[in-house]
């Protein structure tokens, strides 16, 4: 498969599973735009990595996913500068964790702007070129919490949930112009985002470090193991081939037999 003369655009990319998405798509020849917070030094540093391994164009937007005129103008300089935006993968995501009558009112509004909305605001921009062109992919990382809750985390699961709702009415939307839009679902992948919850796991359920690795992450993972940024991208990648043209509305899991239980 080739995606060469493709264009994604992979929000929350500078990290984790987005960088990887990036990566994958780069290596099937797509030119990409990364987008994310991070070291600007370190950015570049990865921004040229893509550009010389895989030989395509990559470009960086510094866009805040909490600001919708941001999105839109970092969709708007991608199909000016590219040509178009082919593939968008809604990947940039928060999490926080605390109980409900205790969480933060910014927190939730941050989630919901940058787990769901960010995602609106990316699609309505990107959606007409790809209708003009009889062509797209829209990839939303959701998660295992698209389909499942657990405790403390309110904010993400609603957010979660909603992109999985979201994704499917678009895909209803776009199915005649040979637009597919899907959601993603891993469960616990080792990456900053996982990392970061482990002392505020700690905190809410009174936990050590070891206990909230292996009770509580793969405590739901019936492989006992993490899933890979690789494995994640590789679905990504698969989603943008002709072979996935019927596979559209769907919320896939790479969760290690999550929610199968
Ligand atoms: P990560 O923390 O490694 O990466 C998150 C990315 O989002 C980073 O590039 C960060 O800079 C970016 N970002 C954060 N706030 C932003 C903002 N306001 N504007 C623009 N970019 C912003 O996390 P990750 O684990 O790679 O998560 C990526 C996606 O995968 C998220 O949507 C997350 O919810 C989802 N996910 C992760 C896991 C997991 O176990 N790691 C599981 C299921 C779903």
């Amino acid at each position: 498969m080739s995606l060469r003369s493709k264009v994604a655009v992979v929000t929350g990319s500078t990290s984790g599973i987005g960088l990887c998405i990036a990566r994958a798509l780069a290596a099937e020849g797509a030119d990409v735009v990364i987008n994310g917070f991070g070291n600007l030094q370190d950015i570049e540093t990865e921004r040229d990595k893509i550009v010389a391994e895989f030989g395509v164009r990559c470009a960086y937007s510094p866009a805040d996913m909490t600001r919708p005129e941001e999105i839109s103008a970092m969709i708007a300089a991608a199909a000016s500068d590219f040509g178009s935006v082919d593939i968008l993968v809604n990947n940039a995501g928060i999490q926080f964790v605390a109980p409900v009558d205790e969480f933060p009112v910014d927190k939730w509004n941050q989630i919901l702007a940058i787990n769901l909305s960010a995602a609106f605001h990316a699609m309505r921009a990107a959606i007409p070129g790809m209708k003009a062109r009889g062509w797209g992919r829209i990839i939303s990382t959701a998660s295992a919490h698209s389909k499942v809750a657990s405790p403390f985390k309110s904010a993400y699961v609603a957010a979660k949930h909603g992109l999985d709702g979201l994704t499917k009415t678009v895909a209803l939307e776009v199915a005649t112009h040979g637009v597919t839009a899907n959601c993603i679902s891993p469960g616990y992948v080792w990456t900053p985002l996982v990392e970061n919850q482990i002392p505020e796991t700690m905190k809410a359920r009174g936990l050590t470090r070891d206990q909230v690795i292996n009770d509580v992450l793969l405590a739901a993972q019936p492989t006992k193991q993490f899933v890979k940024p690789e494995e994640v991208a590789a679905l990504a990648v698969f989603l943008c081939s002709d072979a996935a043209a019927q596979i559209t509305g769907a919320n896939l899991s790479i969760d290690g037999g999550w929610t199968a239980e």
